[in-house]
């Protein structure tokens, strides 16, 4: 019989937010596997659990994912933390899930923290749709490809970034998306020091030149706006106007359906018509 693997998301900062079920999944499985173990253990100790910890972490994932797997297949339940938030979002716990997925294995998330999400929510960025982008490769060329294909993305996106490369991360990001474009950067979530500067890019360049950027930071970008519906010609809307109207319909009815048909505010149409009619 197999075992199961469990993905416990832990706080990004208020050990508060541990859940009662995550922390019964780390008291009930047979041992647990750790992004950094030294973190992991600080957070067992404030729950007072005492459990077997394997350490697996970007450099050792190929090697230590195969054991761990070789475990769950003999029966044994693995509870897989990262250092903090969620498995498996911008952290190496995608490859251990896509891993025991292709063995059979069970795979149970536990919903709770993650970075991401509480910062999008916080933003006051439209949060109707989005796209989550992680973290932007520091080689040139992948970064700027990435970039380049989020020039016309419309969703709000969100990213990871790190303090001492937020400066030249927003001066990029002003290549390719303008510096008027809103962003939130979210800040030190959970934490005392928890802030959120809704701003432009350019807004938030100037404030990384007077106040170096500290702690851990999401930045929530919104996408990029529709344009603006281009206003037609005065003569189109008098001659959409006057077809209504030779077809039966009232002045006031023609305005109504002229400023449905094309889009444009009743006012608009109105203050056309009667400029027309005084001409
Ligand atoms: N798996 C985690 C999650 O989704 O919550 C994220 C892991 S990723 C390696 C770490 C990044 O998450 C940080 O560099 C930062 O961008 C973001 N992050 C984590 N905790 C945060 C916090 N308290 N406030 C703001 N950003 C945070």
């Amino acid at each position: 019989m197999s075992g199961m693997l469990y993905l416990v998301p832990t706080p990004i900062g208020n050990l508060g937010d541990i859940s009662q079920r995550c922390a019964q999944t780390l008291a009930q499985a047979d041992f647990i596997a750790a992004e950094d173990t030294r973190v992991t253990l600080k957070l067992l100790n404030h729950l007072g659990i005492k459990k077997s910890l394997v350490s697996y972490y970007e450099h050792n994932k190929a090697v230590q994912g195969e054991k761990i797997l070789g475990r769950i297949l003999e029966g044994q339940t693995c509870a897989l933390v990262s250092d903090a938030g969620s498995p498996a979002i911008s952290d190496p716990g995608e490859d251990l899930v896509r891993l025991c997925a292709q063995a059979g294995v069970p795979v149970c998330a536990i919903p709770g923290p993650c970075a991401a999400v509480t910062a999008l929510s916080i933003s006051a960025q439209a949060t109707g749709r989005f796209c989550f982008e992680g973290f932007l490769s520091t080689a040139g060329k992948s970064r700027r490809e990435h970039l380049d294909s989020l020039r016309e993305e419309k969703r709000t996106m969100i990213f990871y970034e790190a303090p001492h490369k937020l400066e030249a991360t927003l001066q990029d990001m002003i290549s390719y998306f303008g510096a008027d474009r809103p962003i939130s950067l979210c800040r030190e979530l959970t934490k005392l020091h928890e802030e959120v500067i809704r701003t432009t890019l350019g807004g938030a360049l100037e404030r990384c030149s007077q106040i170096p950027p500290k702690g851990e930071y999401v930045l929530v970008v919104a996408g990029l706006p529709d344009a603006p519906a281009a206003m037609p010609e005065a003569a189109d809307v008098t001659a959409h106007l006057s077809s209504l109207m030779e077809q039966g319909l009232s002045r006031k009815d023609a305005i109504r359906q002229t400023a449905k048909d094309l889009k444009l505010p009743k006012n608009a149409v109105y203050e056309i018509a009667t400029k027309e009619a005084s001409e």
